[in-house]
């Protein structure tokens, strides 16, 4: 059977886009497939996405994935939802098929394959995870349907804590003072890092690393950044014996589910990685 990706090109779309890596680790899989489709970029100001979006099968695209404005506003915008992306009410990978468009969110399942590739069985786990931004969403919602024991949301801006909680009886929030934090992890056996604190370029970082102190050493650190690939969180935690996990994996298994999505087939995980790695370590190594 002929791939749908047959004669199609596929993309990012974003605002700003030059930063995005997804080019590099998407032509790393078609490549390695054989596939013969391109992947590019296309800039996509915020709160253009409607207007952009019927032309978007006329560029010949397959497909798309989204990031950073468009994730919310292309979930009224879709055809068809996939389960993930309903709950996330957000979108990060668009498949143009037969006039139709259907959407995924493969970001939650993408950093559940990242504990896996760690050796980490969530299912049942204490987690405790900083911030309640895009990507925490989709990881909090995601380690609660697959039934973590309890998920605490430590968060600045309580309202988006407010949100996951009512989203699932698993789910708690704190506020990030340092009393709360420290209740938390005491009781927690898995923490990740889900605010940019730490991550290039932001110029910001965690003021101490001493809240890590609470954590039994048991407890994995996840941090969802992946540039730098080791954040000072993940120096400290290792520091301390804790197994630190950064943001690669997340980013690479969400990448390889949006190809499942856009070529109609199952990829070998460990083939895909393997290309993705070769491409992308030079570029990540280059900027960090
Ligand atoms: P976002 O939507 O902007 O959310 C950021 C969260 O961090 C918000 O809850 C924000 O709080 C909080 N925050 C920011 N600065 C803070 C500070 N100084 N102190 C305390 N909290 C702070 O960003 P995002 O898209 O979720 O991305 C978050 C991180 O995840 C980024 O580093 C990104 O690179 C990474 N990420 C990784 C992947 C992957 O595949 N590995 C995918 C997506 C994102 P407020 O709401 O109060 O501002």
């Amino acid at each position: 059977m002929a791939s749908p990706l047959h004669g199609k090109t596929l993309a990012v779309i974003g605002d700003p886009i030059e930063h995005s890596l997804s080019p590099v680790i998407q032509q790393a899989m078609l490549d390695a497939l054989g596939l013969d489709c391109t992947y590019g970029r296309i800039r996509v100001p915020a709160g253009t996405v409607r207007d952009w979006l019927p032309g978007a099968a006329s560029l010949g695209l397959g497909g798309f994935n989204a990031t950073m404005p468009h994730k919310t506003d292309l979930v009224p915008l879709m055809d068809e939802l996939s389960a993930d992306a309903r709950m996330y009410r957000s979108v990060n990978t668009v498949v143009l098929r037969d006039g139709r468009l259907l959407g995924f969110n493969t970001d939650g399942e993408g950093f559940l394959r990242s504990l896996h590739d760690s050796g980490i069985d969530p299912h049942g786990r204490r987690v405790v995870i900083f911030g309640a931004g895009g990507a925490s969403r989709s990881v909090v919602l995601k380690l609660a349907a697959v039934g973590v024991e309890r998920i605490t949301v430590c968060c600045r801006t309580p309202d988006k804590a407010a949100e996951l909680v009512a989203a699932s009886p698993s789910v708690r929030a704190a506020d990030m003072s340092r009393a709360s934090t420290d209740a938390a992890l005491a009781d927690a056996d898995l923490f990740i890092n889900g605010t940019p604190l730490g991550m290039q370029g932001v110029g910001v970082d965690f003021e101490s690393f001493t809240f890590l102190d609470a954590l039994p050493a048991s407890a994995p650190v996840c941090d969802l950044i992946y540039r730098p690939l080791k954040t000072s969180l993940l120096r400290e935690a290792e520091a301390r014996g804790h197994l630190a996990v950064n943001g690669l994996g997340m980013l690479i298994h969400q990448a390889i589910l949006a190809l499942e999505h856009f070529a109609a087939m199952e990829l070998d995980a460990e083939t895909m990685k393997a290309a993705v790695m070769t491409r992308l370590l030079p570029v990540l190594e280059q900027t960090s």
